[in-house]
């Protein structure tokens, strides 16, 4: 594997904008061939040479600052799905309640029977079945 280390010297490899970009080449190439698109495997094709020209470009600086913009513009979605999986995670021993006042999520033990609930950041009182 030297020949490989040699060759990948200096080049900037895989990063999570190209994670997701490989993704959407599978995403493109499976769908293409589902509803029989000839285009969409051409478009699936163009994103997998780009994919792998961000892989072995030489222009370290230019890839990392679009994988950071590509971080900054998905920061609030990847929150959002790794708040949800957080949650699925927890849903045996949290329940998750929305503060009526200010919609701040707040998270108590599961199994504690009606309980009054004090939101920590407006102090609005409200009771649960927990
Ligand atoms: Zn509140």
């Amino acid at each position: 594997m030297k020949w490989l280390q040699n060759f990948m010297r200096g080049r900037y490899g895989v990063d999570q904008f190209g994670n997701f970009l490989l993704g959407l080449y599978l995403a493109i190439a499976v769908l293409s061939v589902l509803l029989r698109y000839n285009i969409l495997f051409l478009l699936s094709l163009f994103v997998l040479i780009y994919c792998w020209f961000r892989i072995l470009s030489r222009n370290t600086y230019k890839r990392s600052s679009e994988n950071t913009r590509y971080l900054q513009k998905t920061y609030k979605l990847r929150m959002w799905i790794s708040n949800k999986k957080k949650k699925f995670k927890d849903r045996k021993v949290y329940r998750y309640f929305t503060c009526p006042n200010c919609k701040q999520t707040l998270r108590v033990p599961k199994g504690k029977g009606a309980i009054t609930i004090t939101c920590p950041k407006c102090k609005t009182k409200f009771d649960k079945r927990t």
